[in-house]
């Protein structure tokens, strides 16, 4: 972005002069936290920024901007030019993309790295002024800034008189001053500094040879912070007091900084070691080894910092660099990288896990560190981010009372934070705000990234990874964020604004339902437990009945039998099929209307039951000993005979077209008509019901059509045909799929039933989704490579994936998460039986799990607690719930 596209975006996000409540921006494009992506002219800035204000902006502003819009300038025109070289070393390489020339320089990752961080001529990506320079002129911006050709040569003032503090080590220990002569403490200054401030300001010192310049010079590079240099010789940092204003203030050191350098380094080295969890130990940290400084003097004073760590194979990559474009490619690093592993979602989501993990971690002890962009770097072996890396402590936030050790802060030192607050809005400003959103910015522009995915599942691994306090903060719905180009106006003072935060989005949809997710949280602990929604049935069933047009609806009450979903169907279908006396008895006592009685073996006491019982019945005859059997009971009601006939119907479970043991045979319809007629029965018609979960609606469309057409024939001339039954079969598959009700009512239109009446016995598809199974987690453990979760429960509870042999979707509600959080594995959830074949799900990605989460099974309503053989191993029973 150029300077007013920035100046636009940071009023949009700050809402300067009222900015939001006017149009967006031409040419914006919106990000995580307000940020804007604005493609506009390059104006003037200090224009752009009085249009935005209407009115002047002051003096000191329009300095800072003129400057940054000339220093962008002119290092655009020198970052072209060593573009230029970057793409003819990859060509000489033969690497496709930058990422590939890194990977091929892992023999020299020093060099890599230094070069790498000259990519971010835009420096940091939130602040206008980040390229001013206000106090160097166009000569020095040459030598000293970013793009400089030559190494700078740091100066070296002797301290002969012991005036000088100093932390930690001497800087004569410092690799990067290895090999000088050096009789006398030294303290590195920068070359400017030295001809512009110190020279000038403490002539004194000098005249009396208290401090002496020497003339020896240590070659160095800046990198992205500009006063902190990398060795060209050997490698290491120097931190130094520059004297120049840029971005927000004019940089010096303070001796509070220098003193504390070495101390945090050690500190934060010391709980590295300490900490057990073996996430956190894989973050390296730079440590500042050495820092000297003259009381009182905020200009003479140095910090010394250790190489970045080296491991074969890998190139420490400036997390600036991965926002910036690639000479060879023309899009950001980042997406060079993403691109290279195959999967660019999951490439951003590992990187941020690896910052996210030990960056939380610490913040949790009391330690915020400025994880921003410019202070991370990534170790990256070939496509694959290896561990991350954070250097420079100075903007760090560290809450005493929280930290599980002593540390003393000097006096009003800004490190110190006063509330945990403050560590835990440095972390979610520079972390995610800074870091990740130009990430995912990058990622969106440059492969189509799905941002708002990446945000969500971010969430889910903030909240597996922080206290429950830590979690409010950082998924609330709006964050802080520092008000930069305010702050630029009213210089001194710490201005903050809320934008939206992507990680408050909401996540998981299972769980939205609202009595739902209230009952999982009620289930006593370790929980097994149905819960059923008689409203979701309902709700299902006034869909199908639309779809059906007024044609009747018998509820198959074998796929659930859940006495308040039975009373749903008693009261909104038009009755409910059965199929055994104890089925009938529980229908008779919810309150159907109606009944039928199907099954392929009834006995004796179910002809008598039929025969006595004293509601409109209609009974489904199997075979020609049912026939017989009815008669001698004295059943006198309606009579439909069952019939295997016609082609197997796609589904699960096929009940004609093959030999099954239902109903009789199509040849053997006349014989069995005749008997029923012989032994005194009134035979209204016939019972075709063919198959179980039809997930294709014209197939089921044409077996209506079908059945119908074959009734009439069957009937001609021998009964008045007043009832088919086409039975049940509408599909709802457990994993989620669903017959597709708009496309059955298209293939049933216009249907002539020829004055029959046309049953519909659906079972399946209204009970599916009215209930869940719910698990609790009581282990997690690796067995031969495999991460299983064991809960309480399991298949004989909820017989179906067995039955089946699928993997039923589970979501996780999380629990108390007492023990360790497993995240982003995939998953076997097995059952309490001491048997291999119970498991409920064989493989699932999940986020986080722990003991104590409770997986939640949906669509499990039909067929699940049913079909289960509860009794065996003797283990307690599941909860059954009813919600709404
Ligand atoms: C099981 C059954 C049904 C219901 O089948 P679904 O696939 O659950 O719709 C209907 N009629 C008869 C005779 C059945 O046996």
């Amino acid at each position: 972005m150029n300077l007013a596209s920035q100046i636009k975006a940071a009023a949009w996000r700050e809402n300067l002069g009222g900015y939001r409540d006017r149009p967006k921006p031409d040419g914006a494009r919106e990000g995580a936290f307000d940020q804007l992506d604005v493609d506009g002219p390059d104006e003037d800035p200090v224009k752009t920024l009085e249009e935005i204000l209407g009115s002047a902006v002051p003096e000191h502003l329009a300095a800072e901007l003129h400057a940054a819009h000339d220093g962008l300038a002119d290092a655009r025109t020198r970052a072209a030019r060593r573009n230029r070289h970057f793409a003819a070393l990859a060509a000489r390489a033969g690497a496709g993309t930058l990422a590939e020339l890194i990977a091929a320089c892992s023999h020299d990752a020093h060099t890599a790295t230094r070069l790498l961080e000259t990519l971010a001529t835009e420096g940091h990506q939130l602040h206008p002024c980040a390229r001013t320079r206000l106090g160097w002129d166009r000569h020095d911006r040459e030598r000293y800034d970013l793009e400089a050709t030559r190494p700078v040569r740091v100066r070296l003032i002797a301290d002969r008189a012991g005036i000088l503090e100093r932390s930690g080590d001497d800087f004569r220990d410092h690799p990067m001053l290895h090999g000088l002569d050096l009789p006398d403490p030294v303290l590195p200054v920068h070359p400017w500094q030295l001809e512009h401030r110190i020279l000038p300001g403490y002539r004194e010192l000098f005249d009396s040879g208290k401090l002496r310049v020497m003339d020896e010079t240590v070659p160095a590079w800046p990198t992205a912070a500009i006063r902190t240099l990398a060795g060209h010789d050997h490698p290491g940092f120097l931190k130094l007091a520059l004297g120049i204003h840029i971005t927000s203030t004019r940089r010096d050191i303070s001796p509070a900084t220098a003193l504390l350098g070495p101390r945090l380094s050690g500190l934060l080295g010391f709980l590295h070691r300490v900490d057990e969890d073996e996430q956190a130990s894989r973050h390296r940290i730079i440590h500042d080894t050495a820092g000297a400084w003259l009381p009182g003097s905020r200009e003479l004073t140095a910090l010394g910092r250790m190489p970045l760590p080296a491991s074969t194979g890998t190139v420490c990559v400036p997390a600036t660099a991965l926002t910036a474009t690639s000479p060879v490619t023309g899009m950001s690093l980042a997406a060079e990288y993403a691109q290279w592993s195959g999967d660019p979602e999951a490439w951003i989501r590992r990187y941020a896990l690896l910052f996210a993990r030990p960056v939380l971690h610490l913040a949790a002890k009391g330690i915020g560190l400025e994880a921003h962009l410019q202070n991370s770097l990534v170790a990256m072996r070939g496509p694959d981010p290896v561990y991350p890396i954070t250097r420079d402590f100075g903007g760090a936030r560290i809450h005493l009372p929280t930290l599980p050790w002593r540390l003393e802060l000097p006096e009003g030192s800004p490190v110190n934070a006063h509330g945990i607050d403050q560590v835990r809005s440095k972390v979610a400003y520079t972390l995610f705000q800074n870091h990740f959103a130009a990430l995912v910015a990058v990622l969106e522009r440059d492969l189509g990234l799905d941002g708002a995915a990446f945000w969500a599942d971010l969430a889910d691994h903030v909240a597996a990874l922080t206290s429950p306090a830590d979690r409010d903060y950082y998924l609330a719905p709006r964050q802080p964020t520092k008000a930069l180009l305010t702050m630029r106006l009213h210089p001194g003072e710490e201005i903050e604004t809320l934008v939206d935060n992507p990680l408050a989005k909401p996540r998981k949809p299972i769980l939205d339902h609202p009595a739902l997710d209230e009952a999982v949280k009620a289930l006593p602990s370790p929980s097994s437990a149905w819960i059923y929604d008689p409203a979701a049935f309902t709700a299902r069933l006034a869909g199908l009945r639309e779809a059906l047009a007024g044609h009747t609806v018998l509820y198959a009450m074998k796929a659930c039998a859940n006495p308040a979903i039975l009373a749903a169907a008693a009261q909104h279908a038009d009755g409910i099929e059965c199929a055994s006396l104890g089925e009938l008895t529980a229908a008779r006592a919810a309150g159907a209307a109606r009944l039928a009685f199907s099954g392929p073996a009834k006995s004796t006491a179910d002809f008598a039951a039929a025969a006595a019982i004293d509601l409109p019945l209609t009974v489904h005859a199997e075979s020609a000993r049912e026939l017989r059997g009815l008669a001698d009971a004295g059943y006198a009601g309606p009579v439909a005979l069952r019939v295997n006939r016609g082609r197997a119907l796609p589904g699960t479970h096929q009940m004609t077209g093959a030999p099954t043991p239902f109903g009789i045979d199509e040849d053997q319809v006349f014989p069995a008509v005749n008997l029923a007629q012989r032994l005194g029965l009134q035979v209204t018609g016939f019972h075709l019901h063919a198959v179980s979960n039809c997930l294709d609606a014209a197939a089921y469309a044409a077996h209506v059509r079908e059945s119908i057409a074959w009734a009439h024939t069957a009937a001609r001339s021998r009964f008045d045909l007043r009832y088919v039954n086409v039975g049940g079969g509408l599909g709802a598959d457990p994993r989620g799929d669903a017959i597709d009700l708009r496309a059955l009512a298209e293939g049933l239109r216009g249907i002539d039933t020829g004055g029959a009446e046309l049953v519909f016995e659906p079972g399946r598809y209204l009970a599916a989704p009215a209930g869940w199974y719910v698990a609790e987690v009581v282990d997690v453990k690796t067995v031969r490579g495999q991460v299983f979760a064991l809960v309480r429960g399991g298949t004989h509870h909820f017989r179906l994936p067995a039955a089946w042999g699928y993997s039923h979707p589970f979501t996780v509600a999380p629990g108390p998460r007492r023990e360790k959080v497993w995240a982003d594995v995939d998953v076997r959830v097995c059952g309490e039986l001491c048997t291999p074949r119970d498991v409920l799900n064989g493989g699932q990605r999940v986020a986080a799990l722990a003991v104590g989460d409770r997986l939640v099974f949906a669509n499990a309503g039909a067929y699940g607690w049913e079909i289960s053989h509860d009794r065996f191993l003797g283990h307690a029973g599941p909860e059954q719930v009813v919600i709404g």
